[in-house]
C-alpha cells in the first residue's frame, strides 16, 4: 500500500561543542542490503520522498564526500536540486581518491558547487576544476582530510558512499550517525553493500548502533542510528 503523506524528517542536530566535523553517513540499500547491481552499476533504490530528504541532507551539510569508486561507477553531481530545496546551498563536494583517478569528464567537476579531491602523496596527474589536498602516503588519511576540512570551516559532513569508503570512516571511529533508506526491492548477488572492508572477525568486533528514528517512506523505510562510541 502506498502512503503519499509527506513526512517531515528532522535533519541531524549537532553537539554545541565540536572538535572535528560531525560526520553523517547516508546511503540507500535494497531489502537484502545491496547498494547497487551485482556488477556495481547503479540502480534506482530511493523513492521520490527519500530523494527529497537526501537533497535536504546535502543542503544541511557543509561538505559531501564520496569515494573514487562511486565517481567511476555513478558519475554523481552531488549538488542540491532546487526541485527539492528552494534556494539550495552549494556544499563542498569531496572525492577521496588516493591516485587522483577522477576523470576530466566527471560531473563532479562541473556545476556551481566547489570540488576538492583528497589524494595521497603518491598521486598521479589531477584534472582541472578542483582543489587538491594531499593526505596520507599510500591511501587517503581520513583524519587528515577531516582536519583539513575543519580548517576550511566545515562543521557538518555527509558521507554518501560507497561501502569501501564508509567502512574506513567507521573503522577509524569517525562516524557520528548512520542513516539508511531500505527500499522495497531485492537485488541479490554479491554486489556492493553499505559497509564493505574486512568486517568484524567476531562479536567483539561489531560496531554497535543506537537506533533513534524510523520513518516509513512511500517505497521503503528510513532508519537513523547514532554510532555508539567505544569505552
Ligand atoms: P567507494 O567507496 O566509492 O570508493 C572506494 C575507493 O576510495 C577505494 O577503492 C580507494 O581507491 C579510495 N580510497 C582512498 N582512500 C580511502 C580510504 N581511506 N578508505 C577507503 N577508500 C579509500 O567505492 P565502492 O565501495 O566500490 O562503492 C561504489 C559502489 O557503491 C558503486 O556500485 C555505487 O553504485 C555504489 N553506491 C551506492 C550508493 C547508495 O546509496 N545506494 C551510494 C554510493 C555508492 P584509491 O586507492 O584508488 O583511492
Amino acid at each position: 500500500m502506498q502512503n503519499n503523506t509527506p513526512i517531515s524528517i528532522p535533519l541531524p542536530s549537532i553537539p554545541r561543542v565540536l572538535t572535528r566535523p560531525f560526520v553523517v553517513v547516508n546511503c540507500a540499500a535494497s531489502a537484502d542490503g545491496k547498494l547497487a547491481l551485482p556488477d556495481g552499476r547503479q540502480t534506482r533504490i530511493s523513492s521520490e520522498d527519500d530523494m527529497a530528504f537526501v537533497h535536504r541532507l546535502r543542503n544541511w551539510a557543509d561538505a559531501v564526500i564520496v569515494g573514487i569508486g562511486t565517481v567511476l561507477k555513478d558519475d554523481p553531481k552531488l549538488t542540491v536540486k532546487e526541485k527539492y530545496v528552494p534556494h539550495p546551498s552549494a556544499p563542498l563536494r569531496v572525492v577521496v581518491d588516493s591516485k587522483c583517478r577522477t576523470p576530466a569528464w566527471a560531473e563532479i567537476l562541473r556545476g556551481e558547487a566547489p570540488t576538492l579531491i583528497a589524494v595521497s602523496r603518491k598521486h598521479g596527474q589531477c584534472p582541472e576544476g578542483a582543489d587538491i589536498v594531499e593526505c596520507g602516503d599510500g591511501r587517503v588519511d581520513l583524519r587528515c582530510l577531516l582536519e583539513h576540512l575543519w580548517e576550511r570551516g566545515v562543521k557538518k559532513v555527509l558521507v554518501e558512499g560507497g561501502g569501501t569508503l564508509i567502512s574506513s570512516f567507521i573503522d577509524e571511529g569517525l562516524v557520528d550517525e548512520f542513516m539508511i533508506f531500505i527500499g522495497d526491492l531485492l537485488i541479490g548477488g554479491k554486489g556492493p553493500t553499505s559497509v564493505m572492508g574486512k568486517g568484524a572477525s567476531d562479536f567483539d568486533g561489531v560496531v554497535r548502533l543506537e537506533r533513534y528514528a524510523v520513518f516509513p517512506m512511500t517505497r521503503g523505510v528510513r532508519l537513523h542510528y547514532r554510532v555508539k562510541k567505544e569505552g
